[in-house]
């Protein structure tokens, strides 16, 4: 800027001619201060201790000191987690870090943030120190990734990744650290901790967990909350699992014995299908509330499961959500244990890489739903419906036309910088987890038909993810260990099937699998039960497949369909629909108004809507009545697809 500046003062009015003489075109850059080092192997000496005061729910306050013993004076760097496991993004939440005081021996100490990754301060220890004491805040718990709210007045989640520093140059697994935490007075908690004492205080409880590794501490995020529940998912089982539900009404908590065996077939399920499991213990958090809403993140040892209020109390209803758990608990194996190498890191500075989330994530989706039938969670027809819903949007995608499967790997880091707005079938947002579970049925499938029934991805499954019984120590696989594991199995051209998925551009999408498994995608004018739910679960009316557009909340457009219809009359995403045909816009008003321009010579639909502040009506011109996507049985073949989504016996 000063450089520019002189020379532009030099030049006075003759901006024409050059700013700078040619040997100075371009100025010359500052070097970059040096890298964050790399976390080291080796354990980091003495034990960190974290407190965390979480009771200022009212005000959304996590008050947070630690003690971070130091070996000697000098130069030391701390820093927050930045790519947060399971989100695989550089999500965390240095935003919402706030009142950091760096003290030694009661003297403060100043702190200088690094100036190119944000989630680092440098400090330096005076002589004569044997510890540093901090002093922080969260101040938004919940911001990050998944940013539902962290805290509410019912219940709350404490991510310790998110209120913790920690040396810089070593090993998060090498790093010892004992944690507590102080709740509001009567409510319960639940975590993968190991050692929680709790001792009654004035001003709310605390409870001391066993020191452990910091790899494990942000691996075991804790729920607490006013109303819950605690079930045994493995009754007398060596290896205990349980379900800890946290609900924002007590009424919500009211699961039925037939729900619960539901839950407990998924763990003798999983067990079957995998093998050995790779924890001493598992706790489902499950949080029944609006506020935290929708989210899903795994642990080794525990998985955050945020659903509606009625999971329980309304069983239809709840069913586009069941598929939740069983994914998050396959994350134990598949992502947790057996972890892409480009994606295992030594810290949470370290650049993580996304390019195998087709196998954990993908794949994980697959026995996701494969589990909810198995289980009981979902009945065969309700994961079909499922199926039929991702095969349909996967179908016609116009934007694989530009984008290959493989690139949609970068989807979580490219959300963390900016989420995209509408227009899913041209960017295809995080299609590795939908169209990946495609693909690993069309795997399934093709090994089921070669070997005529006697081997499947099951023999997959237990082969790659249940190998080292009872460990825990992450296992990193890469492309061509998925492939040789595939190999082992049933002898193919893997490679060749794999990168022809991920790197091609169609025509269509993989249902192979559907089409081998013995059924066929159809459309009717008649959603399935599976797609009513989600419509009434998500707040939205799915008009994708006819007219090319999604109805949101305040009937905003919250998807157009790239080339849809409603593309081609000139809606844009975001848009409020306000009628139709000149009556107020209703999902029902539309869906008859789809059916009337079906009629021969039918007039196109009229359609008001609110975009950039101006009204506008555009005509619709289509006539191809309302389309809902099912799946038929093709006559005459083997259904695959039902030896698949059948119980393991
Ligand atoms: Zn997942």
């Amino acid at each position: 800027m000063k450089s520019l500046w002189s020379g532009l003062a030099l030049l006075g009015a003759g901006l024409c001619a050059p700013l700078l003489p040619s040997s100075q075109a371009q100025p010359l850059g500052l070097p970059l201060p040096p890298p964050i080092p790399a976390g080291l192997a080796a354990p980091y000496p003495g034990l960190l201790t974290l407190q965390v005061d979480a009771t200022d729910v009212a005000r959304h306050i996590y008050r947070v000191r630690e003690t971070i013993p130091v070996a000697g004076p000098g130069p030391l760097t701390l820093s927050l987690p930045k790519w947060i496991p399971g989100e695989h993004a550089p999500s965390g939440p240095i935003g919402s870090l706030a009142g950091l005081v760096i003290r030694a021996g009661g003297q403060r100490l100043d702190w200088r943030r690094d100036t190119v990754e944000m989630t680092a301060f440098h400090v330096v220890v005076p002589p004569g120190a044997g510890e540093i004491e901090l002093e922080l805040a969260q101040t938004a718990p919940g911001s990050g990734a998944f940013s539902g709210a962290a805290v509410t007045p019912e219940m709350l989640v404490v991510k310790w990744g998110g209120v913790s520093l920690v040396p810089a140059g070593w090993a998060v697994s090498g790093i010892r650290i004992q944690a507590s935490v102080r709740l509001p007075e009567g409510w319960r908690h639940a975590s993968a901790l190991d050692g929680g004492v709790t001792t009654a205080q004035a001003g709310g409880d605390v409870t001391r967990f066993a020191p452990t590794s910091y790899e494990t501490l942000v691996d075991s995020p804790l729920v607490a909350g006013r109303h819950m529940r605690r079930f045994d998912l493995a009754p007398g089982a060596e290896v205990p699992v349980h379900l800890d539900v946290f609900a924002d009404d007590e009424a919500h908590l009211a699961a039925t014995d037939a729900q619960i065996e539901a839950h407990r077939r998924l763990v003798q399920q999983a067990a079957r299908l995998f093998g050995s499991p790779h924890y001493d213990h598992y706790d489902f958090l499950l949080t029944l509330d609006d506020e935290i809403g929708g989210v899903g993140i795994e642990h080794h040892r525990s998985s955050e499961n945020g659903t509606g209020p009625k999971y329980f109390t309304d069983w239809d209803a709840s069913a586009p959500e069941r598929e939740l758990l069983p994914h998050e608990y396959t994350h134990s194996w598949n992502g947790k244990f057996r972890r892409p190498a480009d994606l295992w890191t030594p810290d949470y500075t370290t650049p993580m890489r996304d390019s195998l989330l087709w196998v954990y994530e993908g794949q994980t989706e697959f026995w996701g739903r494969v589990l909810a039938a198995r289980s009981g969670l979902l009945t065969r027809a309700q994961v079909q419906d499922g199926l039929a819903l991702v095969a349909a949007r996967h179908a016609h995608e116009p934007g694989r036309r530009w984008r290959s499967l493989q690139d949609t790997t970068n989807g979580e880091i490219l959300d963390a910088r900016g989420a995209p707005g509408g227009y899913r079938s041209w960017t295809r947002g995080l299609d590795y987890y939908g169209e990946g579970a495609l693909i690993w049925l069309d795997a399934d499938t093709l090994i089921r038909q070669q070997s005529g029934g006697r081997k499947s991805l099951d023999d997959f499954a237990r082969a790659f993810f249940g190998i080292d019984p009872g460990s825990r120590e992450p296992v990193t696989y890469t492309f061509d260990d998925v492939v040789a594991a595939l190999n082992a199995v049933w002898p193919h051209d893997w490679a060749g099937f794999l990168r022809r998925r991920l790197d091609g551009h169609g025509p269509g999408a993989p249902l192979d699998g559907i089409a081998r498994g013995g059924w066929r995608l159809v459309y009717t004018d008649q959603p399935s039960p599976m797609q009513k739910a989600q419509e009434a679960l998500y707040k939205e009316a799915d008009f994708d497949d006819s007219i090319g557009l999604t109805v949101g909340q305040q009937d905003r457009l919250r998807d157009v369909r790239w080339d849809g219809p409603a593309f081609a009359a000139g809606l844009p995403t975001g848009a409020t629909l306000v009628a139709v045909n000149g009556v107020p816009y209703e999902a029902d008003v539309l869906q008859q108004a789809i059916r009337d321009a079906a009629a021969p010579g039918a007039p196109a639909i009229a359609l008001l809507v609110k975009a950039d502040n101006r009204y506008r009506t555009v005509q619709v011109d289509y006539h191809g009545g309302l389309r809902y996507p099912h799946l038929e049985r093709v006559p005459g073949t083997p259904d695959l697809l039902d030896a698949v989504l059948a119980p393991r016996p």
